[in-house]
């Protein structure tokens, strides 16, 4: 039988870091993830951007904290996470969410728009992932939830860049899989479709309907049905799944 308080609140005593939490999804996943009971670290490009999202947080679970970083940068994703390590005693659950676009055609795009996604979107997941690694290691538990995209798995005109840091994504997720997995961590991506965020904002509108009319669903999708998902490979329903890409795009890829 199950304990119904357990069941409600299956994170309660865990710690979970989320990067990309001021707005959108990540900041969906951030109080998705508190209410489930875990103190979250919430990591955006400033704390001033993310405090919102702690203090949401806060509001289902005590002891949540916003930290500003730039997640490509190195040497400061490393002193963060031994930063947030040693404030919350341990980091349970890595959620690596923040990302960017910068949309171009191929012979069209600069060397910097490729630069910057690929730095932001793979080295910044690849930052955390290593940074995190030795701890959750060491703790021989956790989990490691990357947010691809679909376009990473389909490919994009006009996104050359950005769907190859997103199928960089998915093959870092199954590489740290196979390493991390012995010491019971497991490592699986998320692909989201169409997504009703920021990032999606200023597409037009003629555009957003016809996107929106190749979706079998029929409908964008929400950042709540990505913060569902998380929610699923965080708690005790994922425990026995690893490497794996879940595609959430309302059908959108099939
Ligand atoms: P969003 O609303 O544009 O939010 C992006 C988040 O990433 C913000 O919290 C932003 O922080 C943070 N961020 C950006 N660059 C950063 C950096 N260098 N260092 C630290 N944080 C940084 O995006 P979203 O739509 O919620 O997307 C979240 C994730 O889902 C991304 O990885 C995206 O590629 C992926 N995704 C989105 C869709 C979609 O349709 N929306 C589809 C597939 C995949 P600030 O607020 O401080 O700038």
């Amino acid at each position: 039988m199950t304990d119904s308080n357990s069941s409600a609140r299956p994170l309660e005593g865990q710690v979970a870091l989320v990067t990309g939490a001021s707005r959108g999804i990540g900041r969906a996943i951030a109080e998705t993830l508190a209410q489930a009971g875990a103190r979250v670290a919430c990591v955006a490009t400033s704390e001033a951007n993310v405090t919102a999202t702690a203090e949401a947080c806060s509001s289902h679970q005590d002891g949540a904290r916003a930290f500003g970083v730039d997640v490509s940068d190195t040497a400061s994703v490393e002193a963060l996470v031994k930063g947030v390590s040693k404030e919350f005693g341990g980091i349970d659950i890595l959620v690596n969410n923040a990302g960017i676009t910068r949309d171009q055609l191929l012979m069209r795009m600069s060397e910097d728009d490729f630069d910057r996604v690929v730095g932001v979107n793979l080295k910044g997941t690849w930052n955390f992932v290593k940074a995190a690694a030795r701890p959750l290691m060491k703790a021989g538990s956790g989990r490691i939830i990357n947010i691809a995209s679909v376009v990473g798995v389909t490919g994009n005109a006009g996104q050359a860049n950005y769907a190859a840091s997103k199928a960089g994504v998915i093959g870092l997720t199954k590489s740290a899989a196979k390493e991390l997995s012995g010491r019971g961590v497991t490592v699986n991506a998320i692909a989201p479709g169409f997504i009703a965020t920021d990032m999606t904002a200023d597409i037009p509108e003629n555009e957003k309907a016809k996107l929106t009319s190749s979706i079998p669903l029929g409908r964008m999708g929400s950042a709540d049905d990505i913060a569902a998902a998380t929610l699923f490979l965080a708690g005790p329903t994922g425990a026995y799944i690893t490497g794996q890409t879940l595609i959430v795009d309302g059908g959108l890829s099939i």
